[in-house]
């Protein structure tokens, strides 16, 4: 079945951690053994080819930079123009896998189409698409740098992502969205991008949905009944999403999936984390809902992390086929199955776009 995966942060990958992703896997995990840089070396999921065995056709493709005043832990750039440049580079990595017949950036409604059309034929090496999302909006230095992003095929934004950010408060901060915050989702309004709503902390989120009226989806996002933690959405939460049509795709990072994960020392398999926790959080946005319309996967698989902290039933991202079967088993149908595979994201883009 076609996948479309809602979050992926393949340039941050590529330019961040080195990995050249036309590689598989498994040659990207043997060419990191003995590195200890970064938690995740050697434990990689995703790749290119990997996507293309897995029938991942399209997805979310990031670029993201964050801004960090003096004596802020987070690691991020000491200017919004170093965050900038660090996106511009992430969209030059994009670019060169387009040329390369790798990738291929899906930016309007005709584009989409026959994207469709093409990963329904035989062709053997078909390029994946990509919709360019901005995750944390620190790089935009000012709005003319987001009307230059759209330019260059910018189609969702989230405004923040861990910590405080210049126009909203994100993850593990509290605190509003304030004039900043307010005059960027005013021109994201304008242009037509979507709003991504993952990571905004309580107070932004809900400030956010007073003064937003444009398209908004949640592109990995969990449920906070099921693992309670600011990172996850309260059922109030997801329940006025649904209501704004939204899209939420469910994410396989371990520490959102099960609670008390404790980072470096809990594993997958002591903790019992599989694909049917993602299925648990499938089934509660759809309770909530009534319907299987707003539901949808967002994996951000090697978002950071790796093997180390995703499911211990996926070695791949080839595996998300996996999934259709699990849902077959908690009595979905095979139509209930395609929105929450592919439809449910691609409508919504149709819609948005038309
Ligand atoms: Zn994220």
């Amino acid at each position: 079945m076609f996948i479309f995966d809602a979050h992926l942060d393949l340039a941050m990958n590529a330019l961040e951690w080195n990995r050249d992703l036309r590689l598989s896997v498994s040659e990207i995990r043997k060419r990191e053994q003995g590195m200890t840089d970064k938690p995740d070396r050697g434990k990689n999921t995703v790749s290119l080819p990997a996507m293309r065995e897995g029938n991942i056709g399209l997805c979310m493709g990031t670029q993201i930079a964050r801004f960090v005043e003096k004596g802020s832990p987070l690691p991020g750039w000491h200017s919004q123009h170093q965050a900038w440049a660090q996106t511009q580079g992430q969209l030059a990595w994009y670019k060169t896998m387009e040329a390369a017949g790798e990738m291929v950036q899906i930016k309007d409604i005709a584009g989409l189409e026959n994207h469709l059309e093409l990963w329904k034929s035989d062709e053997p090496k078909k390029p994946i698409g990509y919709i360019l999302s901005l995750e944390g909006a620190d790089s935009i230095v000012d709005m003319s740098y987001l009307e230059k992003s759209y330019e260059s095929g910018l189609r969702a934004i989230g405004p923040a992502h861990y910590g405080p950010g210049i126009y909203a408060h994100g993850t593990d901060s509290v605190g509003g969205i304030g004039q900043k915050g307010k005059d960027l989702l005013k021109k994201v309004e304008e242009l037509n991008i979507i709003l991504d709503a993952t990571h905004l902390c309580d107070k932004s989120f809900w400030e956010t949905m007073k003064v937003y009226h444009g398209p908004v989806w949640a592109s990995h996002n969990n449920c906070r009944k099921l693992v309670d933690h600011n990172r996850q959405f309260s059922d109030e939460q997801i329940t006025e999403l649904i209501n704004r049509d939204a899209v939420i795709g469910v994410a396989l990072d371990a520490w959102m999936m099960v609670p008390n994960w404790v980072r470096g020392i809990s594993t997958p398999k002591d903790m019992n984390v599989t694909l049917e926790i993602a299925i648990d959080n499938i089934d509660h946005i759809c309770q909530l809902a009534g319907n299987t319309d707003h539901v949808g996967i967002g994996t951000d698989l090697d978002g950071a992390f790796g093997k180390e902290q995703t499911p211990w039933d996926l070695d791949t991202i080839a595996d998300l086929q996996k999934i259709p079967n699990m849902l077959t088993k908690r009595g979905y149908t095979r139509s209930d199955i395609e929105k929450i595979m592919n439809q449910n994201f691609i409508n919504f883009l149709r819609k948005v776009w038309t």
